[in-house]
């Protein structure tokens, strides 16, 4: 059988991906090197603007639950921001179901799935793309779309890796709660609890309560080098912070961590994301929020964008390289400018972010702007000026107020 594109990864950017492909009348094979359902170490916040974007979401019935509202500490916990809102501020997902709920939907709309099958190797042709999976079958295909996560295979296979300069490294575990336990802890709305700079590392730890789980996680990011020191380290900092949570009471005094798990992220786009015959998308391109390790939005929005530029390529029958390049210049227009800006804050969140919580507990409105770009409920590209001038605004209120005191 005649296979036009096949899918390397089944997360939520390859299965998006398959799903897109197949409802354009492609044939389309997803594979994964997991035996599905598989989890994946994750915090599960899914950012309400992936549900806004592809509201078919909502009806797979994967969303576990919705925070109304949460608490941000500053590094030095003395002080604290607070949202209670009427309305929903972020979704969360079990990313077992989720994962698993988004390659259903793909099988659905006519992609073929295979699990338990990794890609080991790729070649590019003139006439074709050659994939070879590791069970030693070959596959002949127009066009691969590498939604293999980080470290992607496709990426190396297809030259368009490159070593990080910097990556971020995480440690997340879930721990399933009784409903009474959950609600006592953080209510029927689901108030989650994020710290900055947790015992000093460059980035922050989360809370995460779920339908029935709570999700604690701590991520941090480093730069090449200061690597094998510090990751020794994130086991001790997680386990101080689950101590910190339970001596303020965010968390049962019985949790114990039994099954901390680990992962990398990247915190820097690729430098290029296509060749021929080949489209890098998701975590495999690099796609991710280097502020707060958001990386599920822009992963089935570049998902969606490489499927579209795959089927006008198929139909078009080019599959260059030259053809291809459309698909950087839509996801760099799509969210791409997202990703600039965040990478250019994070030195700034890092050194101002004691001020920066202190002045937004101080005023309600920087309050609510911090918690909806931090939880991805917009584009911070979108409101980059509107966060400035209210920053600027509670900078001014509060310098005037110590004058006046
Ligand atoms: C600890 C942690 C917490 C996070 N929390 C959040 C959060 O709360 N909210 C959020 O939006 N984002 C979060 N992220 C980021 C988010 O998890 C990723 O951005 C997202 O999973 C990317 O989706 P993906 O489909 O590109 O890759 P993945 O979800 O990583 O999927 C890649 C798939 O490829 C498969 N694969 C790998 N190699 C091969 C191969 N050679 N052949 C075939 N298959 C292969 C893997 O088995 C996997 O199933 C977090 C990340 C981490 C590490």
């Amino acid at each position: 059988m005649k296979t036009d594109v096949v899918v390397a990864g089944a997360g939520p950017s390859g299965s998006t991906a398959a799903k897109t492909l197949a409802e354009q009348g492609l044939n389309v094979l997803l594979v994964d090197k997991a035996k599905f359902p598989r989890d994946k170490p994750c915090g599960g916040g899914l950012p309400l603007r992936v549900l806004k974007r592809f509201p078919y979401i909502k009806d797979i019935n994967a969303i576990e639950s919705y925070s109304y509202g949460g608490y941000l500490y500053s590094q030095s916990l003395r002080y604290k921001v607070e949202i209670h809102k009427q309305e929903p501020i972020i979704a969360m997902v079990l990313r077992k179901k989720f994962d698993n709920a988004l390659v259903e939907l793909a099988v659905d709309s006519g992609a073929r799935f295979q699990d338990g099958k990794s890609v080991k190797d790729l070649k590019i042709t003139s006439d074709k793309a050659q994939v070879t999976l590791n069970n030693g079958s070959h596959i002949d295909t127009e066009l691969v779309i590498g939604a293999d996560g980080f470290l992607s295979t496709v990426a190396r296979k297809a030259g368009l890796f490159i070593p990080h300069k910097s990556i971020g490294i995480s440690v997340v575990e879930e721990f399933s709660l009784k409903k009474d336990a959950m609600d006592q802890y953080y209510t029927d709305k689901r108030f989650c609890h994020i710290h900055s700079k947790i015992h000093g590392i460059p980035g922050y730890g989360w809370v995460f309560p779920k339908q029935n789980h709570v999700n604690i996680g701590i991520a941090n990011y480093w730069l090449r080098g200061k690597m094998t020191n510090d990751k020794k380290n994130l086991k001790e900092v997680f386990n101080a912070y689950l101590s910190l949570l339970k001596n303020t009471d965010i968390i049962p005094k019985n949790i114990e961590s039994t099954q901390l798990r680990g992962e990398t992220l990247p915190v820097k786009p690729l430098e290029k994301t296509y060749t021929d015959r080949v489209i890098l998308c998701g975590d495999a391109a690099g796609f991710i929020n280097p502020v707060s390790g958001e990386g599920i939005y822009y992963a089935l929005a570049s998902a969606e964008i490489a499927a579209r530029v795959s089927a006008e390529a198929i139909q078009a029958n080019d599959t260059s390289e030259q053809f291809l390049s459309r698909y950087e210049k839509r996801w760099k227009n799509d969210f791409g400018k997202e990703i600039k800006l965040m990478l250019r804050s994070t030195k700034q969140w890092g050194k101002r972010n004691e001020n920066i919580v202190k002045l937004a507990s101080k005023d309600n409105k920087l309050a609510e702007m911090l918690f909806t770009a931090m939880t991805g409920q917009e584009s911070v590209y979108e409101l980059r000026w509107k966060i400035l001038k209210r920053y600027l605004y509670a900078f001014m209120k509060n310098s005037i107020k110590k004058t006046n005191n």
